[in-house]
């Protein structure tokens, strides 16, 4: 460790923080503190239980001490949207914010998981989603960020399938002309199938959140969840020959967009990726 190091952290040291409940389980500590250490930058992250209601007032919290950048987690997301000065247009669209950062003494909030959904997307299959057409499976907020961002990617259509059909309406709306909502079985004729609801975080209980006898050579399936790193329906995709990635790169991008939106250096991708791999491998 160099001299420097020696004394952090100290009256310099910058604080992140996550805001969550429950939050104790956040792998957002070990992916930014990782990325600080390897950049040598004075900076900690911690997580911060908050209790749902409480967001405005941790808010007022990070305006006080002069937090360098927050994350925000469930329940919090769309209370955070409601109180910060300024809002990216993801966030205005959505209704939610996931990264809040001090820009000349307003607050703004982003939401960085459309555009990380994007990147890993691109860095772990090379599919490009400009006049192809899409099928997203669920509708809650991971799934409306990845249906915005298909959307503002070119996508010629972003069809919604969803258990409760009034919930896929609203998500389908925010891909505009391109969005509707579908059936199951509209996910044969996508060419990329997004699975954007937690089947598939209990292997050995959750039904498929497709019918994977609709797949076909060709097709390119992401599924949202990375715990586990391989789900039945990643393993189903790829025994047929199908390209096919976990969360975990989405997870990483988005943490990776808010590191560089709070510090102007360009994250370590690498690092950040090694530290999720790390605690959940
Ligand atoms: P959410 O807001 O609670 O939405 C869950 C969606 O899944 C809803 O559309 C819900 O349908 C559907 N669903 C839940 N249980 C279902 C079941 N048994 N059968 C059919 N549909 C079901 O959750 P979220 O925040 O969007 O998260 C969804 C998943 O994405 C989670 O696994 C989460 O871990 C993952 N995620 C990953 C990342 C990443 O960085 N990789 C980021 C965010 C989220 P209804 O509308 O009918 O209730």
């Amino acid at each position: 460790m160099s001299d420097a190091g020696s004394d952090r952290p100290g009256g310099h040291t910058r604080l992140a923080a996550v805001i969550g409940a429950p939050v104790r389980h956040s792998l957002s500590p070990a992916i930014h503190n990782a990325a600080f250490r390897a950049l040598d930058l004075d900076w900690v992250y911690l997580a911060f239980e908050v209790a749902p209601g409480d967001a405005p007032a941790a808010l007022a919290g990070m305006r006080a001490l002069g937090l360098g950048g927050l994350s925000v987690t469930m329940p919090h997301k769309d209370a955070v949207a409601a109180v910060v000065d300024r809002l990216g247009d993801d966030a205005r669209l959505l209704g939610a914010v996931n990264c809040v950062t001090p820009v000349d003494g307003d607050l703004v909030g982003d939401n960085t998981d459309g555009p990380g959904f994007l990147r890993a997307l691109a860095a772990d299959t090379g599919f490009d989603p400009t006049g192809r057409r899409c099928a997203v499976v669920g509708a809650g907020g991971a799934a409306r960020a990845v249906v915005l961002a298909l959307a503002r990617a070119g996508a010629a259509e972003v069809v919604v399938v969803n258990r409760t059909p009034a919930r896929g309406e609203r998500a389908a709306a925010l891909a505009g002309p391109v969005g509707r909502i579908g059936r199951a079985d509209d996910v044969a004729d996508a060419e990329l199938v997004v699975n954007a609801t937690p089947l598939g975080m209990r292997p050995d209980h959750d039904e498929l959140p497709v019918d994977v006898e609709l797949l076909r050579t060709g097709q390119v399936v992401a599924d949202l969840v990375y715990r586990p790193f391989e789900t039945p329906l990643l393993a189903a995709a790829r025994a047929r020959g199908l390209i096919a990635t976990n969360g975990l790169g989405m997870l990483v991008h988005q943490a990776a967009l808010a590191f560089e939106r709070w510090t102007s250096r360009t994250a370590p991708l690498e690092v950040m990726e090694a530290a999720v791999r790390r605690r959940l491998g």
